[in-house]
């Protein structure tokens, strides 16, 4: 072992005692190996059986049958199987195996509690190595001090004991990622939690990353559309965008994050939803909602869920990430929901106290911005030399009481590309998606927005911060002119044609006709409680009379004046009909 001063010493085990000529042959090889003599003294010990094991400081050597068989099979572990038969591979194998004495790390366990373990000896082991506990446990390296380490356990710590050895893998932690993916559920270490049998993965792919950078990103200039009119028709998303959903704990987060989702089926997006300290039942109940809406053909659901230790949730969101990644560089278009990154700062948090780092504010430890940049990062629009494929993200944060100037939001209000703000109040009376509109923004979707929508949309922005603003000017007055009644009614309609249910997204003709028939004021005497029933039949109504245009609008992307005017025309003519009939009815 090595003593305080550096001294380096070294112990021989095996079953049987070595004879004085084979103790010789070991100084030597410590001898050449080290460049000094090095002090061996020899152990009996009755469990290795057959070989000898060499210590030398935190090096081993290992000369016994148990080693021997080991490095065979990391070996094995490392050819790759062909499509053809595995025997002329085996055969292969044994040919040219060779025993390699190259030093093998092993530590030693000090301490262990709940989700942590402090390792001695690993002299040489970094940040994120896997390591190996003797029980089989996993952890993950998290801080490096002279003579010792700390990591965060995947397993059961009860299975970790104090004095038991460790050892290195050299590997970084890992998420097996691939195309059988999707359709699954997998906890954060990519092992299925559904039920529905084992996943072989196509390769792994290190679940912490580094992002692209400035030359392999290029602008945002695809809709990534949520198919909810108050978010496509104002805060539009791109793909490759990075867009925060924000509100108090039930404002109907989760439900946008969720439609968006249902809104990808046949847009060629793959879908992953990554809950982290969710209820095992919320998370099965989203899971069984999108398989009924067969939205699970294209998405893969990550769950770290409340029960799960502080480690899992911690690393939930960046194994959805390198999921996610696989197939952004394979240049296809990915949706990431981190659903919510709240309590993602509360996992970390719970680990960065027992490893015993200074907590900061709001007891969090100083690099918590860190924590959540890297993974937004990682987020992009490739460019066409990389394939030019794109992850955009959609994480969640829940404010308590509005404060969006708690430490966790302004932090990832600073990462993100704008956020939609959720509001209770609206939500409580109904204004479901409860979007505020003044303190929602999306500071790059504009350019990704298709030209049919963001003509329809206009100044809607505009006129709804009017309506706002008088509104509130008139809240007492009784007496108002018919101009100013006039426009608080048609501020209310506006505010009305936002509401939209649940698991019912809305097409882009279906945004563009009901906006141009909005905004052209042709709704303007239908009272409120009948505005639901006018945009039904309306949307049903195109579908039926004007079916081209409403393909063309799809297709195209594109509102040239003449589509408008048959547009304005035919709500004119349904407008016509619906008077008839309430009129009748
Ligand atoms: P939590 O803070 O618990 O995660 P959340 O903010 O994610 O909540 P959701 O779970 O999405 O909120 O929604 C809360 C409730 O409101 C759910 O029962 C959901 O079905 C309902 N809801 C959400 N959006 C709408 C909508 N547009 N129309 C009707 N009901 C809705
Ligand atoms: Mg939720």
């Amino acid at each position: 072992m090595r003593n305080a001063r550096g001294n380096l010493t070294a112990t021989l085990r095996s079953a049987q005692e070595p004879a004085p000529e084979q103790l010789e042959r070991f100084s030597e090889f410590l001898a050449r190996t080290y460049q000094r003599q090095v002090p061996l003294v020899w152990e009996r010990d009755d469990a290795l059986r057959t070989g000898f094991r060499l210590q030398a400081g935190s090096d081993i050597y290992d000369w016994t049958l148990g080693g021997r068989v080991r490095q065979f099979q990391d070996y094995l572990r490392h050819i790759q199987p062909g499509q053809d038969d595995i025997l002329p591979l085996m055969r292969q194998a044994v040919e040219e195996w060779e025993p390699t004495i190259l030093p093998e790390e092993i530590g030693y366990v000090l301490t262990v509690d709940s989700e942590i373990a402090t390792v001695s000896g690993l002299d040489h082991a970094q940040y994120g190595e896997i390591l190996v506990f003797a029980s089989g446990v996993k952890g993950m390296v998290q801080d490096l001090r002279q003579g010792e380490l700390s990591c965060i356990l995947f397993g059961d710590s009860e299975e970790v004991s104090a004095g038991s050895m460790v050892r290195r893998t050299l590997k970084t932690a890992a998420m097996p990622v691939g195309e059988v993916f999707l359709g699954r559920v997998v906890d954060p270490l990519g092992v299925p939690i559904d039920g529905k049998g084992p996943i072989r993965a196509d390769t792994y792919r290190a679940i912490e990353a580094q992002a692209p950078g400035i030359l392999d990103r290029q602008p945002v200039n695809a809709p990534m559309e949520t198919g909810l009119l108050a978010i496509d028709s104002m805060f539009p998303i791109g793909r490759g965008q990075r867009e925060l959903i924000i509100g108090d704990r039930q404002t109907g987060k989760t439900a946008i994050a969720l439609d968006t989702i249902l809104n990808q089926r046949d847009k060629n997006v793959i879908c992953i939803y990554v809950a982290i300290g969710q209820k095992t039942s919320s998370v099965a109940q989203l899971t069984e909602n999108l398989r009924r809406r067969g939205a699970m053909d294209y998405t893969t659901v990550v769950s770290a869920p409340a029960g799960a230790s502080a480690t899992l949730q911690y690393i939930a969101p960046y194994a959805g990430c390198a999921l996610g990644e696989y197939f952004m560089y394979q240049g296809r278009d990915v949706l990431i929901v981190y659903d919510d990154l709240s309590k993602h700062a509360i996992a970390y948090r719970t680990l960065s106290l027992l490893l015993e780092r200074s907590p900061g504010r709001e007891a969090y430890p100083g690099d918590v911005f860190y924590l959540h940049s890297r993974l937004l990062e990682r987020s992009a629009h490739l460019s066409d030399e990389l394939g030019g494929g794109s992850m955009t993200a959609l994480p969640i944060v829940e404010t308590q009481a509005g404060d969006v100037s708690a430490y966790i939001p302004t932090n990832i209000i600073s990462i993100t590309d704008g956020q939609i703000f959720l509001e209770g109040d609206l939500f409580f009376s109904g204004q479901r998606p409860a979007v505020n509109v003044g303190l929602s923004v999306s500071r790059v979707g504009g350019d990704a927005q298709t030209k049919a929508v963001k003509s329809a949309a206009g100044a809607i922005r505009l006129d709804l911060a009017q309506y706002r603003e008088m509104a509130v000017f008139t809240q007492f007055s009784s007496d108002l002119d018919e101009a100013t009644r006039r426009q608080l009614t048609y501020g209310q309609g506006l505010m009305r044609l936002l509401r939209q249910p649940q698991y019912a997204p809305l097409s882009q003709h279906q945004q563009v006709a009901v906006l141009v028939a909005a905004l052209g004021h042709v709704m303007q005497d239908i009272s409120l409680e009948r505005l639901d029933a006018f945009r039904t039949g309306l949307l049903a109504w195109l579908e039926e009379q004007a079916p081209d245009l409403c393909q063309r609008i799809d297709r195209t992307g594109q509102l040239p004046q003449e589509d408008r005017e048959e547009l304005l025309a035919q709500s004119r003519k349904f407008l016509a009909q619906f008077q008839a009939d309430e009129k009748q009815g």
